[in-house]
């Protein structure tokens, strides 16, 4: 659907891949191949968001001919970054058709993603962690409990980022981090390369634009961040089912 491809292209990357392939037959796989003809299939992986009508009428004859379907990334799992857009908007995918689950990530975790197509070899159940990121975060230590420094930036300065790996929370260092909300699942990665969490996992519980709402109330913010509506957008478009 509506993508930059990262996701699928994850999938080149992972250690399991080429068993993947081996054990699989791949129906339909338009990243790779021309194969325009939609075949019955056990697994369906959506990549992308809903932008257009002609996907709506795409994503349902999938979900007519796959026995599973699993919405592949945050944009197709959340609509995704297209929602930061003042001119297009990007329904994930189950505002259409029904999912049997979401592998979030922009791009889906390689571990995650590996241990997520590892279940499906095997024909076992997956399941998305339902702690937050600051329970395994390797700076929780430093958390500001009290949410009392002043929140003034999105994401630290060049030299910030460069420097001794940020010791301290985000929060503490007066740096937006949405990691108390979001589940956990990718390691850390961006905190441990110096950037916070911008919820690209998605909330452990069922909205994250409403935690958004919560949390946000209780933060010192900016105002120049209180006026910013890309934090609720990213990841967490408030959807309706139609
Ligand atoms: S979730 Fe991220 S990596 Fe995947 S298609 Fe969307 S923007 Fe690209
Ligand atoms: S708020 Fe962010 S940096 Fe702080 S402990 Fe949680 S995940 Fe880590």
């Amino acid at each position: 659907m509506t993508s930059c491809s990262g996701c699928i292209s994850t999938l080149f990357s992972l250690d399991i891949f080429p068993q993947f392939f081996e054990k699989t037959k791949i129906a339909y796989f338009p990243f790779i191949a021309e194969e325009e003809k939609l075949e019955n299939c056990d697994i369906a992986l959506i990549e992308g968001c809903i932008s257009q009508e002609s996907q709506i009428r795409l994503i349902q004859k999938i979900r007519k001919i796959a026995k599973k379907v699993y919405s592949l990334g945050s944009c197709a799992a959340f609509g995704g970054i297209i929602n930061l857009s003042k001119k297009k908007r990007g329904d994930p995918i189950s505002n259409y058709i029904e999912v049997d689950g979401i592998i979030p990530g922009c791009p889906p975790p390689s571990n995650l993603f590996g241990n997520f197509l590892m279940a499906i070899l095997e024909n076992r159940m997956f399941k998305l962690s339902n702690k937050n990121q600051c329970y395994s975060c390797p700076l929780r230590e430093s958390i500001d409990y009290e949410f009392k420094t002043k929140i003034t930036k999105l994401v630290p300065n060049n030299k910030e980022i460069n420097s001794s790996q940020n010791q301290k929370c985000f929060l503490s260092q007066g740096v937006l981090c949405l990691g108390p909300l979001t589940r956990e699942g990718c390691e850390n990665k961006c905190i441990i390369k110096g950037m916070p969490c911008e919820g690209c996992l998605g909330s452990p519980s069922k909205s994250l634009f409403s935690n958004i709402c919560n949390f946000l109330s209780q933060l010192n913010l900016s105002n120049e961040l209180k006026t910013y509506e890309g934090i609720f957008y990213r990841y967490s478009k408030p959807t309706i089912k139609r």
